[in-house]
Parts: C-alpha cells; structure tokens; sequence
C-alpha cells in the first residue's frame, strides 16, 4: 500500500476500480513515473502553463511549460490540429493531467494511449512515461493529424481524433464534444470572453477551499467513481458527479467558499447514504459554479450571499472514506 494512503480509501477505490475494470489504482500509484508536471505550488504562485491572462476575445492566452493544456496549445498548430478539438479528447479522456492511467493499466497519460493502440508495444511503464511526457503529447499529435484530424475543426476535428485512434464509441464521442467548449475556455480561442478566469491558479484555489492544508487527491474527474460510466449504473450522470475531484482530509475541516456568490437551491441531505452520503450545495459564482458534497455540517442556506474565503461547512465521508467531493461546471475542479 503506499505510504500515508488511508486504508478506507485504499479498498474503496480499488474495489469500485476493480467493479469498472479500471487500474486498481495503488498500483497506478506506485508505478507511475516521475513526472514532467509542474512542482507543487507553495501558496499563491501561479503554475506553469498558466501564465496568460484568462482568455478574451480575440486574444488567445499565451502558454509556456509542460503542462498538458500548454504542451497542445504550443503545438496543434504544428500539425495543423484544432487545439480545442485536441484538448477536449484530452480532458475527456483523462481531465488533460499527467498520470492518468484507465483501462486495466493498459492506457497512460493526457490522451489515454493504449498498448498495442498508440503506445505500440511499450511496457506499462514505459507506456506511462511516454504517454506523460511532452514528448509523447507531441507525437501523439502527429498521429492525430496523420488519421485524419489534420486541416479540420471543432465537432469534425474531435470526431475524426476518436475515430483516427478507434475511440469512436457511442459514449466517449459526445463526452469528448461537450469539452470542446470548455477547451475553448481554456486555450482563450472560444468566441465568449470569460466571465471569470477558472483555474487561473489553482494553488490559491485549494488554500482557499481548505485554507493551509493541501489535502491529497483521492479521485479526478473523468475516471473511477467520477467515470460517466459509473455514474450512469449509480444513477447520476452529471458534471457533479463527474468532474470533481475527491480530496482527502479529516471529518470536520472547514470547507469554505471558492469564489463570491450565491448558495443554489439544491441544497442539504444527498440522500441515500454510501456515494450519496452528507449534506451537499452549489455555489453559483460570476463565471462557474462549484457542486461541494458529503459534507457533515452546513452553515450557509439557499439563496445567501457569500465571499470568496467564507465559510460554508465542515467536510463528512461518504462510502465510510472522509473527503470533500468537489465538482465545477467549467473548466477542470482546483487540484
Ligand atoms: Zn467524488
């Protein structure tokens, strides 16, 4: 088991992993190599590749460093790829992070290469770390564009990327178009300007959420219990169940506001118990709005106004493992 990882948390995602025929993730990880990611990010820093200013009309972000979203906004282009088409397959295939390993253990990284498929007949691990590198972004780019991506652009550009890599399943392709205007968002190409900068930084997101601690992360969006497919036998099947991410901390920490807003009405008991268990809310912020669960306490209600930094509750479990499940509307939940 690895160190420090809560037992609870080590057998409840390694049975729903095992349930899904995912990669039981204790292995995932242990194995996953070191990563080109950015270094963690000590208070308020902004990460790299996150440079820009949000998007604007007409005024794509500028990106530097190697984080999947700037890897393919730096390099589409060379390929003649829509980035937004090459990003929504990204963040539907594994929320664009490096790490990311899905189908029994045998596909890695920001766009999910299998063995055998694109990351031909690599070892897992050497599957992993090409997969997760730079390196094997940009080439898997030029496979896009050599099966059929190359010259075309938003719905037909994110098409023909699933069908080039054999992906074209009933499910994955319509998940994949409904990121592509999240991806726009992202890359700053999208035709709105943004409202309100998502995950601009999200270090001071997170000290904001929990204020000093930096809880692991438990579960990302897109994959295990926060796969569409889980949710869809679960009985959910929605951007609060699936892209969130399950942070880790002790019953009771203070939960607080992510950004100004307001508290939506849906709002109280999850009902069921087990997934469904604690109390839940919406926070409709200016450009987002945030989905908090599985807390034991709330302090705010339905229709108030709260700031940035307020306090909203105290974090509960669900599935007998404490954590806040955190979800975003736009754009990928603060890690
Ligand atoms: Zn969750």
């Amino acid at each position: 088991m690895p160190q420090g990882l809560n037992p609870n948390v080590f057998d409840l995602l390694s049975q729903t992993d095992r349930s899904l025929g995912l990669m039981p993730l204790p292995w995932a990880l242990r194995a996953t190599p070191p990563l080109p990611r950015p270094p963690s990010l000590p208070g308020g820093k902004a990460p790299p590749g996150v440079t820009g200013p949000p998007g604007a009309l007409g005024k794509p972000r500028r990106f530097v460093g190697t984080d999947p979203i700037a890897v393919i906004a730096n390099n589409a282009h060379k390929f003649g790829l829509d980035p937004a088409a090459v990003l929504a397959y990204a963040l539907e295939e594994s929320g664009a992070r490096y790490g990311a390993v899905g189908d029994n253990g045998t596909s890695f990284g920001p766009f999910q290469a299998h063995i055998g498929g694109a990351a031909g007949s690599r070892s897992p691990q050497a599957a992993s770390a090409w997969a997760n590198s730079p390196q094997g972004l940009i080439q898997m780019m030029g496979m896009m564009a050599r099966g059929g991506a190359r010259g075309l652009r938003g719905d037909a550009a994110v098409r023909a990327i699933y069908s080039g890599f054999g992906k074209g399943t009933p499910l994955a392709v319509p998940r994949g178009l409904a990121r592509y205007s999240d991806a726009q968002h992202m890359l700053g190409t999208g035709s709105q300007p943004s409202a309100a900068p998502v995950n601009r930084n999200t270090a001071t997101q997170v000290t904001t959420l929990f204020g000093n601690i930096r809880p692991r992360v438990i579960g990302v969006p897109y994959q295990g219990t926060h796969g569409k497919a889980f949710n869809v036998r679960g009985g959910s099947d929605n951007w609060e169940s699936e892209n969130a991410v399950d942070f880790s901390v002790p019953i009771g920490t203070p939960i607080y506001a992510l950004a100004d807003g307001t508290i939506g009405s849906q709002i109280g008991s999850l009902g069921t118990g087990g997934r469904f268990a604690g109390l839940r809310l919406h926070l409709v912020g200016a450009g987002n709005e945030w989905y908090y669960a599985h807390l034991s306490r709330l302090v705010v209600q339905a229709g108030q106004r709260v700031r940035r930094g307020q306090l909203l509750g105290y974090s509960g479990e669900a599935n007998g493992v404490p954590h806040l499940h955190l979800a975003s509307k736009r754009g990928s939940p603060p890690q």
